[in-house]
């Protein structure tokens, strides 16, 4: 934990970096070791172990300046008696919000497993982040979590490793951080299927060796016969396939390991893109591809960024292997993704990178993904970059989580009636009250992305024509509308009938003439009653199916020309 390693670090990626910024490094390294002082991980090392590890990891990834003090910083106001206020007294504005995102991503709960959950996880995860700078400190946080979690308890071994294999693994794919999302796949894996893991370290160890020998015969020829066709190599690697993959692959083809020719690639990085193809032509002259194993993500990019050729050919004794051909540029944003960019900010030299134009593969299916991807666009300013960090396109979304976990993707404005329709009609219908955050709100409350929401409900409750004056989904507002209207409905069949009180001076025949006006007017009478006999005045109330107010009109103003009718009114009933 030596400050002079961590700086050394950051020197790599920026040669020319100002006393005043290594001064920084220090500041924050000082007083991040102060505030976990005493304080012990579960393993029983010192704390700043982690908070070191995490930026050195970010320092080796390449990241600015604020980041890497984020990373040193980033436990500070959560774990240790110091809280972000004094953080904010010693350091800039940018490092503070970096770290204040990282806290709030520490407080979500992720406790499903579905798909299109994990999804929309990763999209609040974003959304509350703001700043791609604060998921990659979260990353690198989880990378040395995830590294020394020997010491926890099983079940929280489970529960990180999860939450690292279906969100933050695919989050650092879709960033382009290929590398990375394969370590933390494969350190999750081994908690999260331990039995497989042993399955694999049994049977496949031994073909990983056999197949790296073989490969070592196979390099030096095509290593030849390339520098003899003029093609400038940077180097020549292997690629292991990682465990995670390989027993995803695997299970596809019926845990038959003959089947998988990419256990070990291997991988050829040359200078210029040219080189890509005219090095894919000549080992295809060597030794015969495989047909429809030959892929061009040159041309046609993956959707996250990924670049390479690959191809499978025969090679010695007829062997099948994979071989992936990229450039350096290409092989670095492979290994580091966003983070790679940093580092070309600083090579102006590399007017290469700065005129590359990026094809990217036409995939529609995750939009927020390619918007994710303008990290890659050249930007000749810095600043620019740094602007085009702020994730502003989930801006008008807003994600809130219910009780169990579930996450909720809702127009921002959204309320806490909006949340309960999007859970269940009923649930709107028979909403109360809600609690966000597990204090009472206003059931006009406007949602925040990372919200808990709980719903207060009460049954045969109706919804109240007053929320469609604040709610902000249309499936609300359609959901209340027709709830009101079958409530109203209810209503309107009890009130088919008319009720006609007419008082008037008692005389013989009067009940007759009433009568026969009604019938005449083709209305059906129901009922007839006089509460009263004998003296005047009398009251007579005719019941009959009458549902129309305009009718019920026109028969009061005939009925009225009755003789000796005093007064008349009439009511629907
Ligand atoms: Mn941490």
């Amino acid at each position: 934990m030596d400050v002079n390693v961590l700086i050394n670090a950051f020197k790599k990626s920026f040669p020319n970096v100002k006393n005043r910024d290594t001064d920084l490094i220090k500041k924050a390294y000082d007083f991040s070791q102060k505030a976990h002082s005493g304080q012990k991980r579960m393993s029983g090392e010192p704390y700043f172990i982690h908070p070191f590890e995490t930026a050195l990891q970010l320092a080796n990834w390449g990241m600015d300046i604020e980041t890497v003090c984020a990373g040193l910083l980033h436990d500070v106001s959560e774990d240790t008696s110091f809280s972000l206020e004094s953080v904010k007294k010693e350091f800039e504005e940018q490092i503070v919000f970096l770290i204040d995102g990282v806290t709030k991503l520490g407080h979500l709960k992720y406790r499903t497993s579905e798909e299109k959950q994990a999804e929309n996880i990763r999209k609040m995860l974003l959304s509350i982040s703001r700043d791609l700078r604060v998921v990659i400190i979260k990353l690198a946080d989880r990378l040395h979590n995830m590294k020394t979690l020997d010491v926890l308890p099983p079940n929280k071994q489970k529960r990180i490793s999860l939450e690292t294999s279906e969100i933050y693994a695919p989050l650092a794919y879709r960033l382009g951080m290929q590398s990375l999302a394969g370590e933390l796949e494969d350190l999750a894996f081994f908690y999260l299927y331990p039995k497989e893991y042993k399955w694999l370290l049994e049977n496949v160890q031994e073909r990983y060796e056999e197949r790296q020998k073989y490969l070592e015969r196979v390099k030096p020829i095509i290593e030849k016969d390339l520098k003899e066709n003029g093609i400038k190599i940077f180097k020549i690697d292997f690629r292991t396939k990682r465990y995670s993959s390989l027993y995803k692959k695997l299970l596809r083809y019926d845990m038959n390991l003959e089947q998988v020719y990419d256990l070990v690639a291997l991988r050829v990085i040359v200078l210029e893109i040219e080189d890509c193809y005219a090095s894919l032509g000549i080992i295809h002259q060597l030794w015969p591809p495989l047909p429809g194993k030959i892929k061009d993500y040159i041309a046609l990019p993956k959707p996250n960024g990924y670049r390479s050729l690959h191809t499978t050919v025969f090679s010695l004794e007829g062997k099948p292997i994979e071989i992936q051909i990229r450039t350096v540029e290409m092989h670095e944003e492979a290994e580091k993704g966003i983070a790679a960019h940093w580092a070309y900010e600083q090579k102006k030299g590399s007017k290469d990178y700065l005129k590359r134009k990026t094809v990217f593969a036409d995939k529609k299916e995750l939009l927020w993904v390619e918007q994710l991807r303008n990290w890659q666009k050249d930007f000749s300013d810095p600043e620019e970059f740094i602007k085009s960090l702020k994730i502003d396109f989930f801006q008008d979304r807003i994600f809130a989580i219910t009780p169990k976990g579930e996450v909720k993707d809702l127009p921002a404005g959204s309320t806490p009636v909006d949340f309960a329709y999007s859970i269940h009609s009923d649930i709107g219908n028979e909403c109360i009250g809600a609690k966000v955050n597990n204090k009472m709100v206003s059931l006009d409350y406007q949602l925040q992305s990372g919200d808990m929401v709980e719903i207060m409900v009460q049954k045969s409750k109706k919804p109240s024509g007053s929320w469609l004056e604040f709610v902000k989904t249309s499936y609300a507002r359609k959901k209340i509308k027709s709830a009101i209207y079958r409530s109203s409905g209810i209503a309107k069949k009890v009130a088919k009938q008319t009720e006609f009180i007419i008082v008037g001076q008692h005389r013989v025949g009067l009940l007759k003439d009433v009568s026969g006006v009604i019938s005449r007017s083709h209305i059906n009478i129901n009922r007839i009653s006089m509460p009263q006999s004998g003296n005047a005045p009398l009251t007579i109330k005719i019941k009959c199916d009458l549902n129309d107010k305009r009718k019920a009109e026109k028969l009061l103003l005939k009925l009225k020309k009755v003789e000796s009718v005093k007064e008349i009114s009439y009511k629907l009933v």
